[in-house]
């Protein structure tokens, strides 16, 4: 008797490690991220348990890579609060590399059900730094079987290249050397930048999925967001068609269509998405971030129509992603009065809501379109990403991490 019963709680196990979760919705989140500008987040087991619950079927897993440091000399907030944003303070930011670690930590804890619905990423790398490739070489040889892919980092994006605690673009530059093209004498990104082709080829061999955030077009924002210069008739397209053409191989996909809180869409910014789709035939954007997708769902007078997005969305229909944009850990805030609220890990109604923000644009594309934009595409390239990144880890399992190249 004690026999039987024992065999039947094995049973039972092996069929909870099996995965026998109800099925979860359709959805694939391309653009999530499970730590804030504090490296504050919420253990992997919990999202995919009490935030993705049946609703959400996989998701990216991609923390912020930048550390929002915290000067006290600064006296932000009065001192009153600790800053877990990149905008308010004036100190800078850095690169966290160890938050990959912690991420992968936390996956391979997982049982194997679980892990099919994620895709983590590598993001604590300096895309500037031609030693930024070893870092991801790095994490896959010591974490094998768990990374499907790089990013979201930031080349172009308001004030946050501002604040990167690096060089700036011209420091280094040899006599008679120019300035990238994209370029200013205050910048410290640029599209430009031989360590950037390196990791897209690395990305290529490996087959990782690389997920970039370049804002369309220069947009120069304060620390504060108080002061905004925006260039929408200097688009990066030369930039963007510059980085792909050099690492044709690499799948990218380019995060909000170029898109931000300053940086909205121009009239002609459809034309200038797919002027960059149209020449990198391995790229594929995210309609992600509520505030984005309310520029597509709401435009304002000026914008593309939701009708200009409808065609846009069904010419390219196999190389549009659908991602949340969510940021896991809420933001501490202080109000007129100086009454301080701490974040905290989000409501999971604000983490759902998000779904519902383009349903104006699926109506106008139809179901199956609409399928391939929030899940199809996503579970097609990252599946492909898993096998070949597993053979890659494989076949480099006896390599050094103490001994790597960075070419
Ligand atoms: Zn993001």
């Amino acid at each position: 008797m004690k026999k039987a019963y024992g065999i039947v709680i094995g049973l039972l196990f092996i069929l909870y490690l099996g995965g026998i979760a109800p099925a979860a919705e359709e959805i694939a989140d391309s653009h999530f991220h499970n730590a804030n500008y504090a490296m504050q987040g919420v253990p992997l087991k919990e999202i995919i348990d009490t935030y993705m619950g049946e609703k959400i079927a996989r998701s990216v897993v991609f923390p912020l890579p930048l550390q929002q440091k915290w000067d006290r000399f600064e006296h932000y907030a009065g001192d009153k609060m600790d800053p877990n944003y990149y905008m308010g303070p004036k100190a800078g930011m850095y690169y966290y590399s160890a938050i990959d670690a912690l991420t992968a930590a936390d996956y391979l804890k997982l049982f194997s059900a679980d892990r099919a619905r994620l895709d983590p990423m590598i993001v604590g790398f300096n895309p500037m730094d031609q030693y930024g490739v070893t870092h991801i070489k790095r994490m896959l040889l010591l974490y094998p079987g768990v990374f499907a892919g790089i990013g979201e980092f930031s080349v172009h994006k308001e004030l946050v290249g501002d604040k990167i605690d690096d060089d700036l673009t011209r420091t280094n530059l040899g006599p008679g050397e120019k300035l990238p093209p994209d370029s200013t004498d205050s910048t410290r990104n640029t599209l430009y930048n031989p360590s950037l082709k390196t990791i897209l080829d690395f990305a290529a061999e490996a087959g990782l999925v690389v997920c970039l955030h370049s804002d369309v077009y220069p947009a120069k924002v304060s620390y504060d967001g108080t002061s905004v210069t925006l260039s929408p008739e200097a688009p990066y397209t030369a930039g963007m068609k510059h980085l792909c053409g050099g690492s044709p191989k690499a799948t990218v996909y380019w995060a909000h269509t170029g898109l931000g809180r300053f940086v909205k869409p121009a009239a002609d910014h459809l034309k200038v998405v797919s002027e960059v789709l149209d020449a990198c035939p391995n790229w594929y954007t995210d309609l992600s971030w509520d505030l984005v997708q309310s520029y597509i769902a709401f435009p304002k007078p000026g914008m593309p129509t939701l009708d200009d997005w409808a065609g846009f969305v069904k010419k390219y229909q196999d190389r549009i992603l659908w991602g949340s944009d969510n940021v896991i850990y809420t933001r501490n805030k202080m109000d007129d009065k100086g009454t301080v609220t701490l974040g905290k890990p989000m409501l999971v109604k604000d983490y759902l809501v998000v779904r519902e923000t383009l349903n104006p644009l699926w109506e106008k594309v139809g179901p199956e379109v609409m399928r391939k934009v929030r899940y199809a595409n996503h579970v097609r390239l990252f599946d492909v990403a898993r096998t070949s990144v597993r053979a890659w880890e494989a076949a480099h399992a006896k390599d050094n991490v103490w001994d790597l190249s960075a070419q």
